[in-house]
């Protein structure tokens, strides 16, 4: 199997937010030309890796854009606004140190003493950039409006064979897709691994990627939250925990999943004695329901990668984990459907 770590930080090293995928896309090319027949971007910027089968098209997506900034203007004392690209907990956004996809390193900063208290109802227009210009002018000359930023940073690992980084959503999950696709040694199904824009703005690049592939199944690979942290508001509601092997999703806010998907996924992870838990997410969505939701429907169903602190710089996920739904994926592409 390809080395999760060494993809996952080659990948937050190019990373920018959605609709700037290509310097991901390029990462994951180089890993992914040796292990596929065909490899294309779409329109839209979908990196499509296609593994040829006789039998039925099954789409695996992965979304690789990642949430970001981008830059509105700057005032007359040369700190920059911004607008969020995707969905960001404004609470995790002070404080910050974040990176221009120029090169330009900047601190998201809070306008006056904040208390702790308020932060969670902070609007972001009381944010503002850091580039430590002096003025307007300056300010313009190193960023103009339009241009992107990412949170700074780069994986750790950390206790246990955790790893904590900026974007485990979605870079972990297209670090285990690659892993999976290395260990495919033959499959009947007609296989397409679809690394997919900008997800995290309304999953547009996986719904384009399904209308023109129309698969007949599809499994999507995303991060989903845990409840086993006193962060977590849904702790209460979320039975999945890190370390305790990929989560096979039931249902989140966007999709039901198909049940012969459910059960195509245990019954592969049961004979491969993979583990896995049982997902049912309380809110949010993935690619998943993008593809279920596309002309004549597809049977759809997601593998997911446990997280904590999701949509912060300090996303935790364990390694294990991910290299289990590498081998999910893997063992789910090789069962005829
Ligand atoms: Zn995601």
């Amino acid at each position: 199997m390809l080395d999760f770590f060494e993809i996952l930080t080659a990948l937050k090293a190019a990373a920018l937010p959605s609709g700037l995928e290509a310097r991901q896309a390029e990462v994951i090319k180089k890993y992914a030309s040796p292990l596929c027949d065909e490899i294309y971007t779409d329109r839209i910027g979908n990196l499509v890796c296609r593994k040829r089968g006789e039998g039925k098209k099954l789409m695996i997506p992965a979304h690789m854009d990642v949430i970001g900034f981008m830059a509105t203007g700057a005032d007359e004392r040369g700190f920059l606004r911004f607008a969020p690209v995707g969905g960001h907990r404004p609470y995790a956004l002070p404080y910050t140190p974040i990176i221009f996809e120029n090169g330009v390193p900047g601190y998201i900063a809070c306008d006056g003493e904040t208390p702790l208290s308020s932060l969670s109802d902070l609007p972001e227009t009381d944010l503002y950039i850091d580039i430590g210009a002096k003025s307007r002018e300056e300010a313009l000359s190193l960023v103009q409006p339009g241009l992107c930023a990412v949170f700074a940073g780069a994986p750790e690992r950390c206790a246990d064979g955790t790893i904590m980084t900026p974007y485990a959503d979605n870079l972990a999950s297209c670090a285990a897709l690659l892993c999976a696709m290395s260990e495919i040694r033959f499959s009947k199904n007609d296989l397409y691994f679809v690394f997919s824009v900008q997800e995290e703005v309304g999953c547009r690049g996986a719904k384009t990627a399904a209308n023109a592939i129309r698969p007949d199944v599809g499994i999507a690979l995303d991060l989903t939250l845990t409840g086993d942290s006193p962060a977590e508001k849904d702790k209460a509601r979320m039975a999945v925990s890190l370390g305790r092997g990929a989560a096979i999703k039931i249902r989140d806010s966007s999709l039901i999943c198909d049940r012969p998907v459910v059960e195509l996924l245990r019954s592969c992870a049961e004979s491969a004695g993979i583990a896995y838990q049982n997902e049912v997410l309380p809110a949010g969505g993935t690619d998943g329901s993008a593809m279920q939701r596309s002309p004549g429907g597809v049977l759809s169903g997601v593998v997911s990668i446990p997280g904590r602190n999701i949509h912060t710089p300090g996303e935790i996920i364990c390694e294990s984990d991910a290299l289990s739904a590498a081998r999910l994926i893997a063992a789910a592409a090789q069962t005829e459907i």
